[in-house]
């Protein structure tokens, strides 16, 4: 009798399970679903794209052997990130009632925030205080967090948390969500990505319950609103958030907001939106340092009964210096590696599993290259101020920094014209082109300005 796609499906998810690490399985392959077979080709859904190259990647060969071995034919495999089909959504507004049942976990894999699905309104359960490290990088954002669940509304409202990606803004935030639900079950709680508050506003617009939209957001007792980077540019999204936000504030509820920036450089912001932003309090985080690391992996370990040696620790330590979430993506890795192998956790196979995440990274590898460096350092050898930088002014004093900032960015980031203008006060791509064009010149021409140049390079890229 033939099998369904979900039949073999969860044939080969029983196989794999025996074979990997159980913190991998759950991470890449539990809850993934097969969607449809087409000939001998399975596609099988997953959570994100992602964890369709992951899973293509790291595991595709070794579960299309087991379902040839399910079906008894040659079988391949091809994953399909679910949330690029549609898929009904739900327009409900993301509260979280204290009787909710939070969905089954997954230990939250890079760029995914925990749940097998998009998390709209709920709470990753891993995300709370005690699976949080405390450390010099974010004692103050934690300190911050811990005062708003003590107190809502009351200690610091807005709070703002900022800070690059994967160092755990998201965390945090759950963590107060968490936290507050404990000791007022009652609360309403909501979390939205700035992206889902953004489409949950235009499917209001679309279909005229803007009313209903604003209600349901006003009910809240406390508003999670994750990346609001992304807010730039939106216009009626900012309108509606100014006003959600106001709303709340007078009825003295507590809104927490993370970005990847602080307030006052997120650009194509509007003025008074970044003004309310800063009613409370901003707390940056940042990458831990060493021995914050090491807590962080100890702690993972711990929690996830594995037992990694000092050595390793030490070594994984050293060598991830970008994100928590690079931790983290290295001992999946190296669990991986090693049931894969069949082989002990030791440090030489830590060294070959992560030698891709070391290549071109020496030990003391300096903190990650960011545009706001880049303005940051160059500012500071031409004597003005980040701000000038971003300003509209056109003496000559900030306008060579400025291009020298731009074209900078260009060249170490790679980064787009019309991002890189966002970033100087929302300059067109046209004024950035022409910005590159006069430093090349110049470099050419002026010796002195090349060495200039030069040294900030430097600076920025040690090696
Ligand atoms: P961000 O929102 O800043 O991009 P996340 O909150 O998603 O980052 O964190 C990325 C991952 O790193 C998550 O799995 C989170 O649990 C973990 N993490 C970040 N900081 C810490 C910390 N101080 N202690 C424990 N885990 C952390
Ligand atoms: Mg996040």
């Amino acid at each position: 009798m033939e099998l369904t796609p979900s039949e073999v499906w969860s044939q080969v998810l029983g196989l794999a399970r025996e074979r990997m690490p159980e913190l991998s399985f759950r991470t890449w392959l539990h809850g993934t679903q097969a969607v449809a077979v087409h000939g001998s080709e399975v596609l099988v859904e997953v959570p994100s794209d992602f964890h369709a190259e992951w899973i293509e990647d790291r595991y595709g060969e070794h579960l299309a052997e087991l379902a040839a071995r399910v079906t008894g034919q040659s079988v391949s495999i091809a994953f399909r990130s679910a949330s690029t089909s549609p898929g009904p959504t739900s327009p409900d507004l993301p509260v979280l009632e204290p009787e909710t049942p939070t969905s089954p976990h997954l230990a939250s894999g890079p760029g995914v925030e925990g749940e097998g699905r998009p998390c709209h309104g709920s709470l990753n359960e891993r995300y709370t205080f005690d699976r949080f490290v405390v450390g010099n990088n974010n004692q103050l954002a934690t300190a911050a967090s811990r005062a708003v669940a003590e107190n809502p509304a009351r200690s610091y409202n807005p709070l703002f948390l900022y800070g690059g990606v994967g160092l755990g803004k998201t965390h945090l935030m759950h963590a107060v969500g968490h936290e507050i639900l404990k000791r007022t079950p009652a609360s309403r709680v909501a979390y939205v990505t700035t992206e889902q508050f953004m489409n949950e506003l235009v499917r209001a617009i679309q279909q005229a319950t803007t009313r209903e939209f604003r209600r349901r957001f006003r009910q809240i007792d406390l508003l999670l609103v994750d990346d609001v980077h992304f807010l730039e540019r939106k216009d009626s999204t900012q309108e509606e958030f100014f006003h959600t936000f106001n709303a709340l504030y007078d009825a003295g509820k507590q809104v927490i907001l993370t970005s990847d920036r602080p307030p006052k450089e997120l650009p194509g912001v509007e003025e008074r939106l970044v003004s309310r932003f800063e009613w409370g309090l901003v707390a940056d985080i940042k990458m831990p340092d060493y021995e914050t690391r090491v807590a962080i992996l100890q702690k993972k370990a711990a929690d996830d009964d594995l037992t990694l040696d000092s050595q390793v620790i030490d070594f994984i330590a050293r060598s991830c210096t970008s994100s928590v979430r690079e931790l983290e993506g290295a001992v999946i890795k190296l669990l991986a590696y090693s049931s894969l192998r069949r082989e002990e956790i030791t440090i030489e196979l830590a060294r070959s599993a992560l030698e891709g995440v070391l290549r071109n990274r020496g030990d003391e590898a300096g903190p990650r290259l960011t545009a706001g460096r880049i303005r940051d350092r160059v500012a500071e050898e031409w004597g003005v101020s980040a701000a000038d930088l971003a300003s509209k002014r056109r003496t000559r004093q900030v306008t060579v920094p400025r291009q020298v900032a731009m074209y900078l960015i260009k060249e170490l980031m790679d980064e787009s014209l019309v991002r890189i203008g966002e970033g100087f006060g929302g300059r067109d791509h046209s004024t950035v082109i022409h910005s590159i064009r006069k430093v090349e010149s110049t470099l050419q021409d002026d010796p002195e300005f090349a060495r200039r140049v030069l040294r900030v390079r430097q600076a920025l890229e040690p090696s």
